[in-house]
């Protein structure tokens, strides 16, 4: 069956990493050798780099940035591989979280003198939740930087991994030698010319032999000798089984900037991460090799030219085949729809395309009919899970600064919370708008947007709050429930599914209020 040899040839992932580890000098050579670009300096750097910045066409521009670097696919001997772009700016880290729910495997990128940081661990936990198959790249080995077993050790203590070793450094930063790949048993020595290839390892099966030792000398032979022992004695075999069910993580050492030890990290990807996985909906599970066609928005991008509106909707197909002009069920709104020109990602382009299969990502053009997390079918009426909504970091009043525009501010407010550029929650009191967001970098996004996109004005205002919690009665009926409802009213508002939220101004009173409703389940995300 073609549609079983598709679906296995296809291998979906994200590369996460903290900022600066080296995630797009890895994403560029990995593209070389698909050869999907010819040259270095061909993906483009979409992080952004300040904080909070004035100048809004600057954001414009990352943003737009951006949406050319979301989807990148290339083939790799019979492979088709797509990897799915999830920025390492902690302000857009809710971004990443959804990447993540439409990716089969995630490869994670650490710098050798940094360690394991922030954003890393943030981003490694959500992989974890959901048994997401790992492999870890050491990056930066041509530099200084923390001895290998010390940072293994991190790497378990900190991300909560459970590692082993596929390749072992020979040295490092100015006596960096090369790597022993333990995966394919040979040595590949390091001459600091990006272009030199693979081809140049050489095969060795017996480190007991002098071989080694006239490669690298002596000295660095007894020191790879004793600490592959040690390896070995210290780390299990690695196992694929154990992998796939994220039980396990292979690490891989090598330098990103020298093109060194990454087609070793490809070979082995290809070989062992899993083709698109089976996917759980509210109502079964769905097998990738099902004849009907399913799918679900992960990530929306508005259109950059600010004359039209349409966006670019990214659906994953999970199931079955996508066909250009062929209906689909929208399940949300109940309608069918038609889509002529659906959009395939390549590594510098976009192409219309007839067919897709599961694991790739199809870009669709919206006018405003998609939200993340809408599903398309071939008629069933499935909803598939797992792009939740977290608690808001930040969150402020939004007003109305231009009164004759209250449509405009209305309907762009709207659709860019169905980007999920932010939240949006709305008192029960006395229907004010609060916009909630995971940094302050969003507001000014979306003050430029609204007034560039829709001609709206806003204004932000202050307020207190904390956390925003999902709030389920046991019993929506009990006494308990009404009281909670009277006596904190002024905290209570609806986000934009209509679901109940309290608004915590503190920790403290958070605590306090789950304590004296006992019967009341706080959650801190939005599915439950
Ligand atoms: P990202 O923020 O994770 O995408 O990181 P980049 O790929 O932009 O890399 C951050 C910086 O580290 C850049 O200046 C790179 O040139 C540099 N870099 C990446 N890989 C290596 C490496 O293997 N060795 C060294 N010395 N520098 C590297």
């Amino acid at each position: 069956m073609k549609i079983n040899k598709e679906i296995n040839r296809r291998r979906t992932f994200g590369i996460v990493s903290h900022p600066d580890a080296g995630k797009t000098t890895l994403t560029e050579k990995l593209l070389l050798f698909g050869g999907a670009i010819q040259e270095a300096g061909a993906v483009k750097n979409n992080k952004i780099k300040k904080t909070a910045t004035s100048d809004f066409m600057e954001i414009e521009r990352q943003r737009g940035i951006s949406v050319a670097t979301s989807v990148l696919g290339f083939e790799y001997k019979t492979i088709k591989i797509n990897i799915l772009d999830t920025p390492g700016h902690k302000d857009f880290a809710e971004d990443t979280f959804r990447t993540l729910t439409a990716v089969d495997s995630v490869i994670v990128v650490i710098d050798v003198a940094k360690g394991v940081e922030e954003q890393t661990e943030k981003l490694v936990k959500v992989c974890r939740m959901r048994n997401i198959p790992i492999i870890v790249f050491i990056n930066k080995m041509d530099r200084e930087g923390k001895d290998a077993f010390e940072l293994l050790d991190e790497i378990e203590q900190k991300l909560g991994l459970h590692v082993t070793p596929l390749s072992f450094p020979i040295g490092m930063g100015y006596d960096f030698k090369g790597i022993y790949n333990i995966w394919e048993k040979n040595v590949n020595l390091f001459t600091g010319d990006p272009k030199k290839d693979i081809e140049d390892t050489v095969q060795v099966n017996d480190l007991s032999t002098d071989e080694i030792d006239e490669l690298i000398g002596t000295d660095s032979a007894d020191t790879l000798r004793e600490e592959l022992e040690l390896v070995q004695g210290v780390y299990p075999e690695f196992n694929i089984d154990e992998y796939k069910r994220g039980e396990l993580q292979p690490v891989f050492f090598g330098s990103a900037l020298n093109n060194f030890g990454v087609r070793e990290l490809l070979d082995c990807f290809i070989e062992i991460a899993p083709p698109p996985r089976p996917k759980q909906s509210d109502i079964r599970e769905i097998r990738p090799e099902e004849d009907k066609f399913t799918g679900f928005v992960f990530k929306i991008h508005a259109n950059m030219d600010p004359r039209h509106r349409d966006r670019l909707a990214f659906v994953k197909v999970v199931s079955g085949k996508f066909e250009r002009n062929k209906p689909y069920l929208h399940v949300r709104s109940n309608k069918n729809l038609k889509f002529s020109s659906p959009n395939a990602f390549f590594a510098e382009r976009k192409e219309v395309v007839d067919e897709m299969f599961p694991g790739d990502i199809v870009g669709l053009h919206d006018t405003g009919t998609f939200k993340i997390g809408d599903t398309l079918t071939e008629g069933e009426i499935l909803q598939y899970k797992g792009i939740p909504n977290f608690s808001p970091e930040h969150f402020r009043y939004i007003n109305n600064a231009d009164p004759m525009k209250s449509k405009q501010l209305n309907k762009g407010i709207e659709q860019l919370m169905d980007e999920g550029v932010a939240q949006l929650f709305t008192l029960e009191l006395n229907n004010r708008k609060i916009i909630g967001t995971v940094g302050a970098l969003q507001y000014e996004v979306i003050q430029y947007r609204l007034e560039h996109e829709y001609g709206a004005k806003c204004s932000y205002e202050n307020i207190n709050v904390h956390k925003a919690c999902w709030i389920e009665p046991k019993d929506p009926k009990s006494e308990e429930f009404k009281e909670f409802k009277r006596v904190k009213a002024k905290f209570l508002a609806h986000d934009k599914s209509d679901q109940l939220v309290f608004l915590a101004d503190s920790e403290f009173s958070l605590q306090m209020t789950q304590q004296k409703y006992p019967n009341i389940i706080f959650h801190f995300t939005s599915e439950f």
